[in-house]
């Protein structure tokens, strides 16, 4: 028995050994193999006909090394849109299996610089990697053409090493950058059609985010599907009144026993800056059981909460942040991860999750 234990730690032993004299080989084939599955992955063909959502940013300004800043794709039949571009989104585009160089339009809420900190990588990555002669689509509220003149601005060296570089062949001078559509916010109540095009309605309808205004919500429908998403607000029953019924409600949210927390420990240690900070934000955002309150209200199939405030690392800290949710609504509350996928096939019930 001690010799046959001997011998499989000797074997262990020259594995490793061996391992570690061929690293570079291994990588090199690992390598490969990565590139060639990469640019195999179609995830988007591989959807059945519907809506579908994907969470690729689920956090907010406050530094959460494990969610990049806001952003929701929404993906309708072969059309992929994207609602607000966070920091750090893009990059999770690729390993949720998200093609950059496949977004037809770009929807923001409104111009918290968390919402449109990925903006200008978005435009550029799609522009390189899809070689557009246009420019990408961008819906938003008023002030929208003041912001893209401010990123053509500042990527306009960059624009023209890549155009010196690879030739306007491969990224045509003209498909760089976006172009604004911008629409005026509804009014108090209405939802507003600002996109209608084969099968696919996108709604429009105004939120309280005050003092930062205009600030709105979209509603999608395909298939006899439903996405709303609310945007950054308060409490609102207008976002219940855009539901209406909708498969699913993406829905910010922030706990503020925990902001006050930290804002207690904050003004503590002496930073009274900050603590201001914190105590601001208390009143602009959705607790988690008055998101709930609103899914019941609007009677939504599935709640699901993103712009999470503050970091929530582990899932201790989840269910804190959970708590007193699961009373005033019946349906299901999913607390929204990077990478999270939602899938609403046409002209069916299901809500399918991975
Ligand atoms: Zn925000
Ligand atoms: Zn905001």
């Amino acid at each position: 028995m001690r010799r046959v234990l001997i011998g499989l730690v000797a074997l262990a032993g020259a594995g490793l050994a061996l391992g570690w004299y061929f690293q570079a080989e291994i990588g090199e084939r690992l390598f490969a193999q990565g590139i060639a599955a990469a640019m195999n992955r179609d995830d988007i063909a591989a959807l059945p006909d519907g809506l579908h959502v994907a969470m690729c940013g689920t956090g907010s300004p406050i530094p959460d090394p494990s969610r990049a800043g806001p952003c929701t794709a929404v993906i309708a039949g072969d059309r992929i849109f994207i609602v607000d571009v966070g920091g750090a989104a893009v990059r999770n585009f690729g390993p949720i299996g998200l093609p950059v160089a496949d977004v037809d339009a770009v929807f923001l809420t409104h111009y918290h610089s968390d919402h449109i900190d990925g903006l200008g990588e978005l435009m550029l990555l799609r522009w390189t990697g899809g070689g557009y002669s246009r420019p990408l689509p961008i819906f938003g509220p008023t002030r929208l053409d003041a912001i893209l003149e401010g990123l053509a601005q500042a990527y306009t060296p960059d624009t023209g090493y890549r155009v010196d570089h690879h030739g306007e062949q491969v990224v045509p001078p003209s498909g760089q950058g976006a172009v604004a559509r911008t629409f005026p916010v509804p009014a108090e109540n209405a939802l507003q059609t600002i996109y209608n095009e084969d099968g696919v309605r996108v709604q429009v309808f105004a939120v309280d985010h005050g003092p930062v205004r205009p600030t709105v919500g979209y509603r999608f429908d395909y298939g006899n599907r439903s996405v709303v998403i609310s945007g950054d607000t308060v409490r609102s029953e207008m976002v219940a009144r855009a539901c209406d019924g909708c498969d699913i409600l993406v829905h910010e949210a922030l706990n503020s026993d925990m902001v006050e927390v930290a804002r207690h420990r904050v003004e503590a240690s002496g930073n009274a800056r900050l603590a201001q900070i914190l105590e601001d934000i208390k009143n602009y955002h959705t607790s988690p059981v008055e998101a709930e309150e609103i899914a019941e209200l609007g009677n939504a199939r599935m709640l699901v909460l993103t712009h999470i405030v503050p970091a929530v690392p582990n899932g201790l800290i989840e269910a804190y942040f959970l708590r007193g949710t699961g009373e005033a609504y019946r349906g299901s509350t999913v607390l929204a991860r990077d990478g999270m996928w939602f899938s609403l096939p046409s002209d069916s019930d299901a809500i399918e999750r991975d």
